[in-house]
């Protein structure tokens, strides 16, 4: 057997971290995504680095960040000629690779998955029922629940491997991205109208910034499409909340389940065919999401429900059981932590640092203790000022750099440069904007030299 562990790596879409019970969740129960909790290691600060599907799963694979590796926005694709990409220096180290599941980083020949011997995708989106897939190319129909195909392709590949060569498995799921449709054996799941409502869902706002109170991703105003139901008449706009709250939660938790049948099915298989001991197994996601925080879903925001992604791993003899570790991993650090197990040189162009002994607990020397994140799109229909900041141990600080309609083809839209900064030992909701107060100048102006300093360590170029 090799000495190089196999690695599986599970992603789910829009997977908030305060959805599954090892992080606490009172919404849902998930026994198998938690087995990982108890045999393995869970991070308490992992992050994006930009709370967007397609670009953080760009990030995912080039360990870099979106102004380098191109892909900012929904509608970038990736370049997937570019060299610098984990399953491609994981390939190139003797691993068989493979992805099956969502992609979503463009629906084109040079956007197809490149460095994987398999690789089995939904185009886009992809369908929740009877979804079509490219398998290496070639157009797929397969009957049934996404979530259930996606496990069993990937126990299908796993069952046909015949070589003594260790593998690395990308499993990306499309649940629960919305529109949040659920397996029909969970269809009955939960009880709607006693999902308990977090503590911002009716957040006024206050002492926030324009470009907060202008999103259009309150639940209230989501699409028909997502919810399924009109709101009862003549409720008042509270209510509405409310009840769009109720609905949303009760698709979205009873989609999460597949996930963590799934994962669940998946352990089992490594238990069966003896290969847990030598394999690595991480579940995430591709961002957080807002599950009523702040009275919305979605994502895009840098506040903590959005750019917090949950993280676990499992690495039996390497990774203790039952550990908790509190250092930042970022998006950015997934790539260069896989290469560094695989036994790789993590080439200089990866601006990510291995989290190999953090995973395993050693807080690796001169490890990061602030993040850079940046969000670059604007959309209509989201109508998420683009912005960046800065997070560190205890404070955030936010920068929306100022849009006007011709930026962004929203002739409703026109706001001003603006700030937030917070302090998330005392607010850790982020409700209370003490940008420009008196009592946080000095921690404002060391967050500022912080923001200077990190946008010129990766390389992006300040607006403010
Ligand atoms: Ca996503």
């Amino acid at each position: 057997m090799s000495t190089r562990p196999n690695i599986l790596y599970i992603m789910s879409d829009d997977r908030a971290a305060h959805a599954i019970s090892a992080y606490g969740s009172t919404i849902n129960q998930t026994p198998n995504i938690d087995r990982l909790a108890d045999e393995g290691v869970r991070l308490t600060n992992a992050f994006c680095t930009n709370a967007l599907c397609t670009p953080s799963r760009a990030t995912i694979l080039t360990g870099q960040y979106s102004h380098v590796n191109n892909v900012k926005t929904l509608d970038d694709e990736l370049d997937s000629s570019r060299p610098v990409q984990s399953q491609k220096l994981l390939k190139q180290a003797g691993y068989e690779t493979a992805i099956i599941g969502k992609w979503h980083m463009g629906n084109n020949e040079a956007s197809n998955p490149q460095g994987f011997d398999y690789w089995n995708i939904l185009p886009g989106q992809g369908d929740y029922y009877d979804p079509m897939f490219f398998e290496n190319g070639i157009e797929k129909h397969y009957e049934g629940y996404v979530t259930d195909i996606i496990t069993e392709k990937a126990v299908e590949w796993l069952d046909s491997r015949e070589s003594e060569s260790p593998f690395f498995l990308m499993v990306h799921h499309k649940a629960p991205h919305s529109p949040w449709i659920p397996a029909r054996r969970h269809e009955q799941l939960g009880v709607e109208g006693e999902f308990p409502e977090p503590e911002t869902l009716m957040d006024d706002y206050e002492t926030r910034s324009e470009a907060v109170k202008i999103t259009t991703i309150r639940i209230e105003d989501t699409r028909k499409a997502n919810l399924k139901f009109d709101p009862p008449p003549g409720i008042s706009q509270d209510e509405k909340r409310k009840w769009a709250y109720q609905r949303y939660i009760t698709d979205y938790t009873r989609t999460v389940q597949a996930v963590d049948d799934s994962v669940g099915t998946l352990l089992d298989y490594l238990d069966d065919h003896g290969l847990t001991d030598n394999t690595l197994v991480v579940y995430t996601s591709d961002q957080g999401m807002f599950l009523g925080d702040h009275g919305w879903h979605d994502k895009r925001f840098m506040y903590e429900e959005s750019s917090r992604m949950p993280f676990l791993a499992r690495l039996p003899g390497k990774i203790e059981a039952g550990l908790v570790a509190t250092d930042m991993l970022l998006n950015v650090d997934f790539a260069p932590t896989f290469i560094d197990y695989a036994g790789v040189d993590v080439p200089d162009e990866v601006q990510g640092k291995s989290g190999r002994s953090l995973l395993e607990g050693v807080r690796p020397k001169n490890w990061q203790t602030s993040l850079y994140y940046r969000y670059w799109m604007h959309t209509i229909g989201h109508r998420v000022i683009p912005n960046y900041g800065v997070r560190n141990e205890r404070y955030k600080l936010i920068y929306y750099y100022g849009v006007t309609p011709k930026d962004t083809g929203d002739p409703a839209i026109k706001i001003e440069p603006e700030w937030e900064l917070y302090d998330l030992q005392l607010d850790p909701r982020e409700l209370n904007n003490v940008y420009g107060t008196p009592d946080y100048l000095k921690v404002q102006l060391t967050m500022l030299a912080e923001l200077d300093r990190l946008q010129a360590n990766v390389g992006d170029k300040s607006r403010h």
